[in-house]
């Protein structure tokens, strides 16, 4: 089985929409949404959820309110105000690292793992999908995207699918590590802006430092044709391969709207054509067979 995530060095670049044409092109995968902070695959994936389990993420004080003597000395010492003038724990601000657990002086105060989320199983009309929801506030999105993909990679063992794909998430933070870590190959999407081609190099050099191979594609390319070619020139210059450029079109709209990909309501448009050739390079690059 081969593995390829597309990340992006920040929203908004078409990423996501890129990789569930891909999706629907390729034979026999897996689709992992790795971009648990902001996850929008389901739109146009429309899971139906098979199975579903509760993430517990982060860690959290929780009070024993029998055993405490109400001394204050939590509230003294948390770093992060999170203990309340009535001596509760505040969820939200508490960052779990143990300093009042250890000297309450009843006992009174323990750590345990928070439910900081949902993971799915679902199907979809294109392949199977793994996918989460991240509670609004939590964090540990890293540890959530790990469990995405630990999740997707077993299942794509078990059913011997070709291909897991996985949509990370936009930036270079521990989510995005977490969803590069181990894979194939990274396909970088990126945008002909200024702070594109910045995003760009940024998340280059993290997927260097990784030391995994890099592909980059350029969505609507031709909105700004001076910056892709200064796009394409530094990937020329560090030896990076550009597998596509998408032109800008209206099309990948009105697909949405009517609830379908570009690569199934318009699959004579100019676009189409460009990810299918996007597609072709990239899986021949992996070398699937499919
Ligand atoms: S340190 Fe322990 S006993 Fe004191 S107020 Fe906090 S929870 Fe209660
Ligand atoms: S675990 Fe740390 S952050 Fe949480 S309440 Fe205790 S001292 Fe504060």
């Amino acid at each position: 089985m081969k593995k390829l995530t597309v990340i992006s060095g920040k929203g908004g670049t078409g990423k996501t929409t890129v990789t569930a044409n891909l999706a629907a092109l390729a034979d026999n995968l897996i689709l992992a949404d790795c971009d648990v902070d902001a996850p929008n695959m389901h739109l146009l994936m429309k899971p139906k959820v098979i199975e579903a389990e509760v993430f517990k993420g982060a860690k959290v004080a929780v009070k024993d309110q029998l055993k405490c003597i109400e001394c204050g000395l939590c509230k003294e010492l948390c770093n992060f105000k999170a203990i309340t003038s009535d001596f509760k724990v505040d969820e939200i601000r508490c960052e779990g690292c143990g300093l009042c657990v250890a000297k309450c002086p009843s006992d009174a105060l323990k750590l345990e793992l928070e439910e900081t989320g949902d993971l799915y199983y679902s199907q979809t009309k294109f392949a199977p999908m793994v996918h989460a929801k991240l509670k609004i506030g939590a964090e540990n999105s890293g540890k959530l995207v790990s469990q995405v993909k630990e999740k997707a990679e077993s299942l794509a063992q078990q059913e011997e699918k070709e291909l897991l794909l996985i949509d990370g998430s936009p930036g270079i933070g521990c989510p995005v590590i977490a969803s590069i870590n181990g894979v194939d190959s990274v396909l970088v999407v990126t945008e002909p802006t200024k702070s594109g081609l910045a995003d760009l190099k940024r998340v280059l050099k993290t997927v260097k430092y990784f030391n995994l191979p890099a592909v980059v594609a350029i969505n609507k390319y031709d909105l700004n044709q001076e910056i892709s070619l200064e796009i394409e020139s530094f990937c020329r210059q560090n030896q990076v391969k550009i597998v596509g450029k998408l032109p800008f079109s209206k099309v990948i709209v009105e697909a949405m709207q009517q609830g379908e990909l570009v690569v199934e309501s318009a699959p004579e448009s100019k676009v189409t054509t460009a990810i299918k050739e996007l597609w072709e390079k990239v899986s021949c690059d992996l070398k699937l067979k499919g």
